[in-house]
């Protein structure tokens, strides 16, 4: 890919744009070119008719060699947003999505009129450790825990602690075992929030996603079966009944398609004060409900 920027935007532009649509694979190019030439946007534009050395034109080359392959920015470059976290991702977590940074602002609403105070916080099947690692900056102050059933999620997420200097707890746990929580991460008087994204895609919605997710990032963490939908919904929904303080919290992000059903789960686990949130879509994506 020879020439200057303005000339490798060109080519981006026109080879992407079939997969991408036209904002999109605008907004790759400058992803890459931010990322590549270490410099920010607004520097770009000024920089379009400098000639390219040939390394810095062969690493634009090799990755639209890979955007072609569909395979996320995000994970190209290890590197993704979430509020105003800087995350490493790898295939071994999902991407974190702006859907999820809503159920974090969700969170922190809910848990405002305790902000000072020692919070406890767990966050179950938490990947990259997103969630956890928000709110941890949010509330500075509060002990958080997450989970996961995966090790090498797990590993990715503990990165993420030290890159964020933050001092989450991660431990591995199955969330469908049913088990107890270990001794360690069960606190006597109970977490004041339990949060959750766990994995809620059907199967058959396969049909409607896109190649970017479904050849790259990791099923473990997205699909579900068709035949039980909900299977983490209620496995947490009983979980946190169990392990919620008395005026705790449990905020889920879940599918708009099944809002009444949730609702219903918490209902028979006991739990009260139950709402259902909109994203900024307007569809149902977030739950929240409280212990008593
Ligand atoms: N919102 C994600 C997606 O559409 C799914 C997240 C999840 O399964 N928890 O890809």
């Amino acid at each position: 890919m020879k020439g200057n920027l303005r000339s490798v935007r060109e080519t981006y532009a026109k080879a992407l744009l079939p997969l991408y649509g036209e904002s999109e694979a605008f907004s790759l190019f400058y992803w890459v070119a931010e990322e590549i030439m270490g410099s920010g946007r607004a520097a770009l534009t000024v920089r379009l008719d400098e000639p390219l050395a040939e390394d810095v034109s062969a690493r634009f080359s090799s990755v639209l060699t890979r955007l072609l392959r569909y395979e996320p920015v995000q994970y190209i470059f290890n590197k993704a947003y979430f509020g105003d976290l800087e995350l490493y991702v790898d295939e071994t977590v999902l991407i974190p999505r702006p859907e999820t940074e809503e159920l974090v602002r969700l969170a922190a609403s809910k848990l405002a009129a305790s902000r000072g105070c020692p919070l406890r916080i767990l966050d179950l099947c938490t990947g990259s450790g997103a969630i956890a690692l928000a709110l941890s900056r949010i509330f500075p102050e509060a002990e958080v825990y997450a989970c996961d059933i995966s090790e090498k999620a797990l590993e990715t997420a503990r990165r993420n602690n030290a890159l964020c200097g933050a001092s989450v707890k991660f431990f591995p746990y199955d969330v469908l075992s049913g088990a107890p929580l270990p001794e360690a991460f069960a606190p006597s008087d109970g977490y004041h929030l339990v949060v959750s994204n766990p994995p809620y895609v059907r199967q058959s919605e396969k049909t409607q996603m896109r190649p970017n997710v479904l050849d790259y990032e990791p099923s473990l963490a997205l699909f579900v079966p068709d035949t039980d939908p909900l299977v983490f919904y209620e496995a947490i929904a009983s979980l946190s009944a169990r392990i919620l303080a008395g005026d705790g919290f449990l905020i889920e992000e879940i599918n708009e398609a099944f809002p009444l059903q949730n609702k219903r789960i918490m209902e028979e686990n006991g739990l009260q004060s139950i709402e259902l949130h909109r994203d900024m879509q307007g569809k149902f994506r977030g739950i929240s409900a409280r212990k008593k």
